[in-house]
């Protein structure tokens, strides 16, 4: 490697291009003290991470944050290389003779299991799969999912429970005009869902819900929401948690509407159960029923069995129980947290010892909370980490963007670039116009890129 004061532009390379990927570019953009160049390198051929895949389709101006990141993506300086995945197509070692620093964003992909009998019977399966499904993630591609269960349950008590939970209970009709792929809009055409249980281990004062997603609920066309009143009475340290949090005051003002809301015959019901536990998922060959047993909270605000079962029979099951990084290749992680260990964004090799040139934002950093504004301050905290580190960093030794170019394409790597994307994105502006929608998404990347890719060499080929 070079010695700090190369003359080269600094280089970058940002792994994943979801909102902490995307949030550290613009900073090292905004803030970087010389001319920068950066590649932003993502496992998948289309940018976005979650925004893309996983925020509810039905939720279009979250979403539209994209427009942002596109103008991210565009700046001159920075290059997008996708279908190139860190690990199998990059080490940290090749990676560093190419850029003074690389900061992994790689988000938290797994879920967490129940660990529960029964959580691998046919029709029980994590929000993880059914977010990728109904979001045409590309790992998703091969998988169908029928809907043929009368009732469901959705396990969990935070957003992405009630974003499953209302995309099930929607009316086709209403998902329409999203850009859910064509095969899923036809599986939940054909879904004979009427009972949707959504059930939450401890009380309405300890759920992650936000007021905005649990008040689209009560707004639903398609479902009445049941909820016992029971359920919202407070023990002495939830009431004071609810009195002393605005967020929670509001959630309660919103349940306890539910609550005293009479039904009104609506197709779908959506039973909102708190203090609740799935003990069991019965079955032989597939899901039959959840075993749940009530719960008292401890005075730490734990949840505590309380002996008393009820078997619940649905036919699926959704687990939304949380979200976890999994480790990298070359880096350390920490098994306990799922995250990379760091310091203020700088990867830790072992306590106190930071593994030069690499750090980290987003989910993988700090675990998988918050929305997508909290990975701003976050990223930006990496970037000023890397910054204030830079004078004795060592300098990549082959800076040119060309070395990388050849490096992964010696390995067999078809990159995405920013154009070849921009090119499936009109693809799928313009199937989506077919139908009257903004934009149906592609599933089948392959196909595309292969078409893709013909159309160039035909273009590239001299005429005779
Ligand atoms: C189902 C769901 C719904 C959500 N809805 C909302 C919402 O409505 N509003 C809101 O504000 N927040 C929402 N969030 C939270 C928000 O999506 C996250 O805060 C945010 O996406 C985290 O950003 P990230 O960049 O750390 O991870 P991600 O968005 O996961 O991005 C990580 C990127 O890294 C790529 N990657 C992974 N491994 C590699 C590799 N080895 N090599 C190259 N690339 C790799 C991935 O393909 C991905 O593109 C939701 C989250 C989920 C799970």
């Amino acid at each position: 490697m070079n010695s700090s004061s190369a003359s080269h532009p600094l280089r970058v390379a940002v792994v994943g291009s979801g909102p902490s990927g995307l949030f550290a570019v613009d900073s090292l953009l905004r803030t970087a003290p010389q001319p920068v160049g950066i590649d932003v390198i993502e496992r998948l051929p289309t940018p976005y991470g979650l925004v893309r895949y996983g925020v509810a389709p039905d939720h279009a101006k979250i979403k539209s944050v994209i427009t942002t990141f596109a103008k991210t993506l565009s700046d001159e300086r920075v290059r997008f290389l996708g279908n190139v995945a860190f690990g199998r197509d990059l080490t940290l070692d090749a990676a560093l003779r190419f850029y003074d620093a690389v900061i992994f964003a790689v988000g938290a992909p797994n879920d967490r299991a129940l660990g529960i009998p029964g959580e691998d019977l046919p029709g029980s399966m994590s929000a993880t799969e059914f977010v990728a499904w109904y979001s045409g993630h590309p790992d998703a591609a091969t998988r169908e999912i029928a809907l043929h269960a009368e009732a469901v349950a959705v396990i969990g008590a935070g957003n992405v429970a009630i974003d499953v939970a209302r995309i099930l209970a929607k009316h086709v009709d209403e998902l329409k005009p999203t850009d859910i792929p064509h095969h899923v809009l036809d599986a939940l055409e054909a879904s004979h869902i009427k009972d949707i249980y959504l059930i939450g281990r401890r009380g309405p004062a300890q759920a992650k819900f936000t007021t905005a997603e649990l008040r689209e609920l009560g707004e639903l066309t398609n479902a009445d929401v049941i909820l016992d009143p029971a359920d919202l009475e407070l023990d002495p340290a939830s009431a004071e948690a609810v009195e002393s949090k605005q967020i929670l005051k509001r959630n309660l003002d919103v349940l306890r509407d539910f609550a005293a809301k009479p039904q009104s015959g609506k197709p779908r019901r959506l039973h909102l159960r708190f203090l609740t536990s799935p003990v069991e998922i019965v079955g032989t060959t597939a899901v039959e029923a959840l075993v749940v047993e009530r719960n008292r909270l401890d005075e730490l605000e734990n949840a505590v069995g309380t002996g008393a079962f009820e078997t619940i029979p649905v036919q699926m099951i959704f687990r939304a129980v949380g979200y976890r990084g999994e480790p990298l290749a070359g880096l350390p992680f920490d098994a306990k947290r799922y995250v990379i260990p760091n310091d203020a964004g700088r990867v830790l090799a072992s306590p106190g010892k930071p593994l030069t040139g690499a750090y980290v934002a987003g989910w993988i950093k700090r675990g998988p909370t918050g929305v997508i504004g909290t990975n701003k301050a976050d990223a930006a905290e990496t970037v000023r980490s890397l910054l204030a580190d830079l004078p004795a960093l060592p300098r990549a030794a082959e800076p040119d963007p060309a070395a990388v170019d050849r490096f992964l394409e010696a390995r067999g790597a078809h990159v995405v670039a920013w154009h070849n994307w921009l090119e499936i994105d009109a693809h799928e502006i313009e199937l989506g116009r077919e139908h009257g929608r903004e934009r149906t998404k592609v599933v089948a990347y392959e196909a595309l890129l292969r078409r893709l890719r013909e159309a160039r060499e035909r273009e590239a080929r001299p005429v005779s």
